[in-house]
């Protein structure tokens, strides 16, 4: 089972290259959780969903329907108009 790797990135926006472009470092447990460029005490990049990413499912799932209805439509309106004539 290989452990998967903590992203990181360096605080040191100011002095470090790595930091200043917001790279992100991989270290795998074990590993001493420092910058290799200037040393500085990595902060841990939390994981999480993008409110964009978010945004693009619903998106998708809103589309699939008015597409599904578009599709159905034909079909769904000779169901009501023989639903009136009865
Ligand atoms: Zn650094």
């Amino acid at each position: 089972m290989a452990s998967r790797p903590i992203v990181f990135k360096c605080p040191n926006y100011q002095d470090c290259l790595t930091g200043y472009r917001g790279e992100d470092i991989e270290v795998f447990p074990g590993m001493v959780e420092v910058c290799p460029e200037c040393g500085s005490v990595l902060q841990e990049v939390k994981k999480q969903t993008p409110a964009y990413v978010a945004y693009l499912i619903n998106l998708t799932i809103v589309a699939a329907f008015a597409g599904a209805l578009w599709l159905a439509w034909p079909w769904l309106s000779a169901l009501l108009t023989t639903a009136q004539r009865r």
